[in-house]
């Protein structure tokens, strides 16, 4: 089982003691509390978490679901990898280069981390990022598909005219 405190460290969040042992608390990554303002609260004694603000809560996988932005199942899958699983990957990390170049991205992916950057913000916009990536390579190949119907049905038109001319004289 992976602790809920692990889970915490996993995703750069730190944990400060309280007076009660087992009990922890945090700056929410959603309400962006800061200094000694704590909205989220850490239980490693329950593996639970809440946030007196937002009102986020559940265990250690859901914790796990909130801080990277991604589903329950996709959580689980990357706390507990097993035999045949395989980290669950953007569809959009499997562009390769060459498609990407043809979305403009040239230099760098647009996914990798920038300097100076607290890592658990950049973890949520990297989603946001991914699937931006993804919705306009689903477009580009839309806009290709149509293109081609497009210079397809311009050719036919083209050989089918003479076929008319001459039925039509
Ligand atoms: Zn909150």
């Amino acid at each position: 089982m992976v602790s809920i405190e692990e889970v915490a460290e996993r995703n750069g969040l730190v944990l400060y003691p309280t007076s009660r042992p087992g009990q922890w608390k945090a700056h929410c990554p959603v309400c962006g509390d800061k200094g000694r303002d704590f909205h989220l609260y850490v239980s490693s004694v329950k593996d639970t978490f809440y946030c007196h603000k937002c009102g986020a809560k559940g265990g250690a996988v859901a914790f796990h679901a909130w801080l990277l932005g991604i589903s329950f199942n996709e959580a689980k899958a990357d706390l507990y990898p097993q035999g045949t699983h395989k980290r669950h990957r953007h569809p959009a990390e499997r562009l390769t280069a060459a498609q990407l170049a043809e979305l403009g991205f040239t230099t760098h992916k647009p996914w990798r981390m920038p300097k100076g950057v607290n890592p658990l913000e950049w973890r949520r916009q990297r989603k946001v990022m991914l699937d931006w990536v993804w919705e306009e390579w689903q477009a580009h190949q839309r806009f290709e598909r149509e293109q081609t119907e497009r210079l397809m049905q311009l050719l036919t038109n083209a050989s089918q005219s003479p076929l008319e001319q001459s039925t039509g004289a």
